[in-house]
């Protein structure tokens, strides 16, 4: 599809399905009655709520840890429960939508797990990705945003804050992913970042910078206990100043929040001084305007 020169709007982090097992049971009425979650009934869901919203293109970015062939690469039990899925079925299903002419793209959100970087490799080479997302969920056995197990247990905010960043440095000098999904994370459940983690933000800003991936606004924050965006505005602010590119994103778990809160996060995006986002294709980068009024 070819958006041409006009302004748009993308979203460019969604899941089929929403987290947890329970979630999905209880939702699975849904779209079982299109023929299931990959069923093009149920992708076209989430393209119409794009279209309510002028969301020209949307990449649905499925978790990794739901497919069968990540179920060895993390070490707990949730995670090797959440891989089940068949990933090539998966981008069967989204190239399929996409040859219909839908405006979808395929896209899969990975997790940034340091001792698994060829297995990461060998996951994203053979598959036909648009646009491929680097999270980070974990730090080592502990997780960021997982209730079940929890790193804020066994370390103070300006710890997790600085372990954080450390990894998301990594991952984005990793060279595996197009994108840094929400960026400043840790605040997920209302642990802002500390004043004394402040020169290391702009350290990790820099280190992002020169590696010319590309971060997302999200408005997923906005949702959430943070009630902010990711990143918030302030360091969405120093990734415009040091040259960082956007893409724009709900994350959205159910087609109805598919663009949820666009004004406030684009005119988050314009207050930063960003004037393009990102557009992907075939994990190639190209700059679009940013459709604002
Ligand atoms: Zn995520
Ligand atoms: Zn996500």
């Amino acid at each position: 599809m070819t958006l041409g020169s006009r302004p748009v709007l993308t979203d460019y982090h969604m899941h089929l399905q929403p987290d947890g097992e329970e979630a999905r049971r209880g939702g699975a009425h849904r779209w079982d009655q299109y023929g299931g979650y990959l069923s093009p009934g149920w992708i076209e869901r989430y393209v119409e709520h794009a279209r309510s919203r002028a969301v020209q293109e949307i990449a649905f970015t499925e978790h990794v840890h739901r497919f069968a062939e990540a179920r060895d690469w993390h070490a707990n039990a949730w995670w090797r429960e959440e891989a089940t899925e068949d990933i090539d079925a998966y981008c069967e299903a989204l190239g399929a939508a996409k040859r219909a002419g839908l405006p979808v793209i395929v896209g899969v959100e990975m997790d940034w797990l340091p001792d698994r970087t060829e297995e990461i490799a060998r996951f994203l080479e053979r598959r036909p990705f648009d646009i491929v997302l680097g999270s980070v969920h974990w730090v080592g056995e502990l997780a960021i945003d997982h209730p079940d197990y929890p790193m804020w247990d066994h370390h103070d905010g300006v710890e997790v804050w600085q372990a954080y960043l450390k990894e998301l440095v990594a991952a984005a000098e990793s060279g595996l992913f197009d994108v840094l999904a929400h960026p400043d994370l840790p605040k997920v459940f209302g642990h802002n970042l500390p004043d004394e983690v402040g020169a290391a933000v702009m350290d990790a800003v820099a280190a992002i910078a020169a590696t010319g991936i590309a971060v997302e606004c999200s408005s997923a924050g906005l949702r959430k206990k943070p009630r902010e965006l990711y990143p918030e505005p302030g360091l969405l602010a120093e990734f415009r100043a040091a040259g960082v590119p956007v893409t724009l994103a709900s994350d959205a778990h159910r087609p109805e929040d598919v663009g949820s809160d666009y004004p406030t996060t684009v005119a988050a995006l314009r207050g930063a001084g960003y004037e393009t986002i990102t557009r992907f294709a075939a994990r190639e980068p190209s700059q679009v305007s940013l459709r604002w009024e």
